[in-house]
């Protein structure tokens, strides 16, 4: 065995910084060390998508902490190493080359990695996922020799793109398998209006559509093949359909689990003195009415670490937390608190007209969550409609000479 540590966190990302840095905030003095196979240090990964693929952040402003912060803190950083097994009974981990490191406890904070296309030329050279500092450091070193590109997967991750793209000149044509936008995460308002505004700047925005294909040239991707035969001419693709728990390791070491690793309110998994945070972690959420989700968000990774941190310095906490999330489209901030899956009424306040207006979402009369694009007043004060699961006139929610606040 190379090395034991009290407590090993496997996944060098939000989620694992965050448990590292509450422990030791919690006065937590034995020996950590953050074992992850990429090879930075913890850096942000929401700019990998708007100012870092923009070009208007270095990459060293977009590191979670400054470089000296973790052995000044005796948090040992373990980079470019990749955990493929666990043995809970023997308490070890065993990365990649054959290392065994030796663990008190194990956070597994991996995250997940992007799902790829399973049709042809799915890992031709130009086509890119957006998800760590690797993939986009390639995406920017072939944008010069690009003018076309096609996103496929109208998300978050892949309408940021579009933005970003757009704004740098290029041609983007959106594929989206579903009728609109967003549609896995927002009301239909927001939706239409997100793909008003992309092709407003430009973007060329193709919904319901099925990708049969990438078309290649010497290795190289130089098309998307639709299934009704159409060919999308392009020098760069991009795809954002979702990630995969990365969760495997866990998994074949007996954790239950499935689409993630499934955690209890303290987010211990199955398996004695393993916990997992972050979008890995498979848990009853309270917003979402207690059923069983995956949250892929910083806050959510935040929350989780600080929770766990808690519990591991002795003082027992659940993991409950609003979830809230932001997006970054042209000059749009898109602020959401709470989670509007299972919404059954959604409430219109303010004209999307004006670029600035919030969607309200309702369930059985109870507000569960809020959009708000270019709105941090309703974001800030509806909050608390979510918290308390308030039920309002939802007149008085469409009237925006009513301040939330005093709902
Ligand atoms: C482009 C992009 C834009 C985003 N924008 C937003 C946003 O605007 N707002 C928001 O709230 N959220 C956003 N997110 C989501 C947010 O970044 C994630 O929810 C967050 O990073 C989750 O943190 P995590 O620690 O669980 O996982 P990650 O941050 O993904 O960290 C996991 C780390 O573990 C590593 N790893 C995986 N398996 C192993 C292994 N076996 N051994 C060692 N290391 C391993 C991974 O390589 C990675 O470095 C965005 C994500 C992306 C990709």
């Amino acid at each position: 065995m190379t090395a034991h540590y009290d407590i090993l966190i496997v996944g060098a990302g939000h989620a694992g910084a965050q448990a590292a840095i509450a422990l030791r905030q919690a006065k937590f003095e034995g020996t950590i060390a953050i074992v992850g196979d990429e090879p930075e240090i913890p850096y942000e990964r929401p700019p990998l998508s708007k100012d870092y693929l923009a070009g208007d952040k270095p990459f060293e402003r977009i590191l979670i902490r400054p470089g000296a912060f973790w052995p000044e803190r005796a948090v040992e950083m373990l980079t470019g190493r990749r955990v493929v097994a666990v043995d809970p009974a023997a308490h070890t981990a065993t990365t990649v080359d054959g290392a065994t490191i030796g663990y008190g406890r194990l956070i597994w904070a991996t995250g997940g990695s992007p799902r790829s296309l399973i049709c042809s030329g799915h890992n031709l050279v130009g086509v890119h996922a957006v998800r760590n500092r690797a993939d986009v450091d390639r995406l920017i070193g072939e944008l010069a020799t690009t003018s076309r590109v096609v996103v496929i997967g109208g998300g978050y991750i892949g309408l940021e793109a579009a933005a970003v793209l757009t704004k740098l000149g290029k041609h983007v044509t959106v594929l989206e398998a579903m009728d609109r936008v967003l549609a896995r995460v927002a009301g239909e308002p927001l939706s239409r209006f997100y793909e008003a505004e992309h092709r407003a700047h430009g973007v060329e925005v193709r919904l319901g559509v099925t990708v049969d294909c990438i078309e290649e040239a010497d290795g190289r991707a130089t098309g998307v093949h639709l299934a009704d035969g159409e060919i999308l001419r392009c020098e760069m693709v991009i795809v954002g359909i979702g990630i995969i728990p990365a969760v495997e390791p866990l998994l074949a070491a007996g954790a239950v689990g499935g689409n993630g690793v499934r955690v209890d309110s303290q987010c211990r998994t199955s398996l004695p003195d393993i916990f997992a945070i972050g979008d890995c972690a498979l848990h009853a959420n309270a917003f979402a009415g207690g059923a069983e989700i995956r949250l892929e968000s910083v806050q959510n990774a935040n929350d989780m670490a600080n929770a766990l941190a808690k519990t591991l310095t002795g003082n027992p906490t659940d993991y409950h937390a609003v979830p809230w999330f932001w997006s970054n489209q042209y000059d749009l901030r898109l602020q959401t608190v709470g989670l509007s899956t299972g919404h059954d009424a959604a409430v219109l306040r303010g004209d999307p007209a004006t670029r600035s207006f919030s969607l309200i979402y309702l369930k059985q009369g109870r507000v569960i969550a809020l959009d708000c694009v270019n709105m941090v007043r309703d974001y800030v004060q509806g909050r608390s409609l979510v918290v308390e699961g308030k039920s309002p006139d939802p007149a008085k929610l469409a009237d925006t000479n009513v301040a939330l606040k005093e709902l």
